[in-house]
């Protein structure tokens, strides 16, 4: 490999929405040299590495876009209230061709890892390609659900069917067709790609190890009115979502669920529920996430749908989650998920009651003592979410300090966006930003932007580093855990507390702001506007 060091002012690692943005952000200030890393062949990052069947966006359409491309807000059509993976990828490429962004990016390249040079103030960044360059800035727009995490299943390389995980499916996918076909998890990803496997295989069985709460998207055509209604007003659309609590055109009712008589509950509960989408989780009675005895009543009203769908009661006694409050993992939306259970077709074998996965064998899957046998296993075990992905840079800060050390017992940051003693890196919807408590693409654009003018700034004023200071970044840390301890979420075992992978520290990983990602983008502006309080500048 040719190892010819070059010099940037920024490199970016990653070229999803995140890094695609960064690099137009960064590019229409100017005179900036600028290197986006990405280990997939093209951009879309998620929406290129997850081709499952099933797989689309749980966010609507006309919020799950870039917001900046005015002209391109009115021009594209989506086809779906929620589009499928090659629609959303499509999109992408257009954005990349139509801004002319691949020039500045190199693919099949991951950023092996990076040490800041105190003496230079510069970044050293390795790759596997071989090639040392140098940046002023290191900007990670690696993606907070990108890290595949493959649970170290015993005996996995004696199988000899076929297996692959969600994220990393075979570009052609597979042909399940006759099939007996194992789906591992019961995750957003599973929830989407169940009900498409079992319309082909001849035998699908559900290996689940926690119930999910979901609620039905409800996808199809937008009507053509709204469209053009919601075009006709997209600089409305777009400074609601932002002010918003999550990134979407939804409000909390304002009262307690507690208040209102079983009557008006049911209606409410109705509504959001035929409404489909995020309207039963985001536009629910405010204090759901905050009070037990509200969320039961959430509750309640879920595992009733889930009792009148599911025609066998002992299925849909294992469909019913249990043991932890209702919106503490992320909700997926489901179309035709619970129906599928009523399939000839399908078994659900169930952690709780059927007994756990203990191993994989030649021909299958050993739990609870029996044994399956399976043509495929499709492992939708999700990520090392927010974490893995920064982890995996190997990044050395200041002193040499590194940053899975500096973070062992939990991610440490300023803002979500910056961590003391890594001075010039930025991490767009880092932990403890609200990142995938909301609609990305509002979370994703807030950093992008807030990044290109603090380094717009930095060059004007003739600054070199920017790094947070250890006092604010305890303060920051202290109010995420503060805010969260008085919610419900550290009840659940959810990968946003990181306990889907063995040994993870237990600690709430985004950002539960109490005004939502409004308020955060407030305060992350109003700490530019003081002169990037909590920073130190050289
Ligand atoms: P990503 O899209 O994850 O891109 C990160 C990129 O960085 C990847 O391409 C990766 O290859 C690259 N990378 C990572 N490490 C390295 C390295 N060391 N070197 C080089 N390259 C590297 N969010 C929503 O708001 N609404 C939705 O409906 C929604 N649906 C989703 C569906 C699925 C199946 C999944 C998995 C996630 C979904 N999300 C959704 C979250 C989604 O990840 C974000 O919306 C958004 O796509 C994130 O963009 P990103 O650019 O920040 O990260
Ligand atoms: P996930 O939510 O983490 O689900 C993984 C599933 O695998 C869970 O059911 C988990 O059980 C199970 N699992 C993990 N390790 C296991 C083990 N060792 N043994 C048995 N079961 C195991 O992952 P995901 O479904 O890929 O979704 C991750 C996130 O990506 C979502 O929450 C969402 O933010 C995003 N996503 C979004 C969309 C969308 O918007 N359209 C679609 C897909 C994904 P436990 O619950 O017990 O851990």
């Amino acid at each position: 490999m040719v190892n010819t060091a070059q010099n940037f002012d920024a490199v970016v690692v990653g070229a999803g929405f995140s890094g695609m943005y960064m690099l137009k952000a960064l590019r229409d200030k100017q005179g900036l040299k600028i290197r986006v890393y990405e280990a997939g062949e093209t951009v879309g990052g998620t929406w290129y590495w997850n081709r499952y069947p099933g797989a689309r966006c749980d966010s609507e359409s006309y919020v799950y876009c870039f917001t900046w491309d005015k002209q391109l807000l009115q021009e594209w059509q989506w086809s779906e209230r929620y589009p499928e993976q090659p629609e959303i990828l499509r999109y992408l490429e257009h954005v990349a061709q139509r801004h002319d962004l691949k020039r500045d990016m190199q693919f099949s390249t991951r950023v092996t890892s990076a040490e800041f040079d105190e003496t230079t103030n510069l970044w050293t960044v390795r790759t596997d390609t071989g090639a040392d360059v140098t940046a002023r800035y290191l900007i990670t727009a690696v993606g907070c659900l990108s890290d595949t995490n493959l649970p170290p299943f015993e005996g996995l390389e004696k199988f000899r069917g076929k297996w692959c995980h969600t994220s990393r499916f075979p570009r052609g996918g597979i042909d399940f067709t006759a099939k007996r076909v194992a789906v591992v998890g019961t995750g957003a990803t599973a929830v989407q790609a169940i009900p498409e496997i079992a319309q082909q295989a001849k035998q699908l069985t559900v290996f689940q190890r926690t119930a999910n709460y979901c609620a039905p998207a409800r996808n199809g055509k937008v009507d053509p009115e709204r469209v053009k209604a919601r075009k006709a007003d997209y600089d409305g659309v777009v400074r609601r979502i932002r002010s918003s609590f999550s990134g979407f055109e939804y409000s909390a009712i304002p009262k307690s669920a507690l208040d209102a008589t079983a009557e008006e509950r049911e209606r409410e509960f109705d509504r959001m529920w035929d409404a489909g989408g995020f309207a039963f989780w985001m536009a629910n009675y405010q204090d759901m996430r905050s009070n037990q005895e509200a969320n039961d009543l959430c509750a309640d009203y879920v595992k009733g749908k889930i009792r009148k769908i599911v025609k066998d009661p002992l299925v849909a006694e294992k469909l019913i989650p249990k043991g932890y409050p209702c919106g503490t993992k992320r909700p997926p939306l489901d179309s035709n998920y619970y129906e599928t259970f009523n399939k000839e077709n399908v078994l659900l074998v169930d952690a709780n009651t059927d007994g756990g996965i203990e191993e994989i064998t030649e021909t299958g899957i050993r739990a609870g003592g029996r044994e399956y046998q399976f043509d495929i296993i499709v492992f939708a075990t999700g990520f090392d979410a927010m974490t893995g992905s920064l982890k995996a840079l190997n990044l050395s800060g200041r002193g040499g300090c590194k940053l899975e050390d500096v973070w062992a017992d939990g991610p440490r940051t300023y803002l979500g966006i910056s961590i003391a003693g890594f001075p010039n890196l930025f991490t767009i919807t880092g932990p403890q930003s609200p990142s995938v408590l909301s609609n990305m693409p509002v979370s994703i654009e807030q950093h992008v932007e807030w990044v290109a003018n603090c380094i717009d700034n930095m060059r004007k004023t003739g600054k070199t580093t920017i790094e947070a200071t250890p006092e604010a970044q305890v303060q920051w840390v202290a109010h995420v855990n503060e805010i969260v301890g008085m919610t419900l979420m550290p009840r659940a075992n959810s990968w946003y507390m990181g306990a889907n992978i063995a040994g993870k520290p237990r600690t709430f990983l985004p950002y539960l702001g109490p005004e939502g990602v409004g308020g955060y983008r407030k305060k992350c502006d109003d700490v530019a506007a003081k002169g990037y309080k909590g920073f130190e500048m050289t």
